[in-house]
């Protein structure tokens, strides 16, 4: 075989499209971020009435370029909760206002081989717009988030993803010293509300975008 690596990916991606597919998510497979960016400017959002656009917290997500390619888009009505130059309070009301979009844009902690989500959250407004609020979503996932099953999934959320986002986003938690987690009471913590998404209801409400590259945490 002369590219076994690309041959593992190609088949691991399928499957986890067949198994979320079963789980009524709607998915698409793009190459690389730039391709992953292109699917959701082509073929998804056309497909929406779109009018209000918001994002959650998401390296993925930025890493694709949609991000910026959406911030300043006048078609729409666009609800930043990135910007920085509002002060905490503007910044949850930013986020509960986000709740009520047509297009919410994320990523997603851990996806299973059986097309289960998983996620854990510091505020909770990511994974309340993926289980209900905006009228549709889109999931980046790089590859680097496949797991096998859920105690894979919560492994790798709580020890991998988890430390390496307090160390980006220069919490002042235990997992930032150690690089790995340590259960802490910190105020700064990050981990307060877990999410399993099992099944998208309504079906296809929620559409990934299964990405053949490492991205995101
Ligand atoms: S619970 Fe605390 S120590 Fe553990 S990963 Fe979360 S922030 Fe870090």
């Amino acid at each position: 075989m002369k590219n076994p690596i690309d041959n593992y990916w190609n088949l691991k991606l399928e499957l986890v499209k067949a198994s979320l597919e079963k789980n009524n998510f709607e998915v698409f497979i793009a190459e690389n971020g730039e391709k992953a960016k292109d699917i959701a400017l082509d073929k998804i959002i056309p497909q929406l009435n779109v009018k209000s656009v918001s994002w959650g917290g998401s390296m993925s997500f930025v890493s694709t370029g949609l991000f910026h390619a959406l911030k300043d888009d006048k078609k729409y009505e666009v609800i930043n909760t990135f910007d920085k130059n509002f002060t905490f309070e503007e910044q949850m009301e930013l986020r509960r206002k986000s709740l009520m979009v047509d297009l919410f844009i994320t990523g997603t902690n851990a996806v299973t081989e059986k097309g289960q989500l998983v996620n854990l959250d510091m505020i909770g407004n990511r994974v309340a717009a993926i289980t209900w609020g905006p009228k549709n979503v889109v999931l980046f996932i790089g590859r680097n988030k496949i797991c096998g099953d859920l105690d894979d999934a919560m492994f790798r959320v709580k020890d991998v993803a988890a430390p390496i986002n307090t160390m980006n986003l220069d919490k002042k938690t235990p997992c930032v010293e150690k690089g790995f987690c340590m259960d802490c009471s910190s105020p700064d913590r990050i981990c307060n509300t877990w999410t399993i998404t099992e099944k998208c209801f309504p079906k296809k409400r929620i559409k990934v975008v299964l990405i053949n590259e490492d991205l995101g945490f």
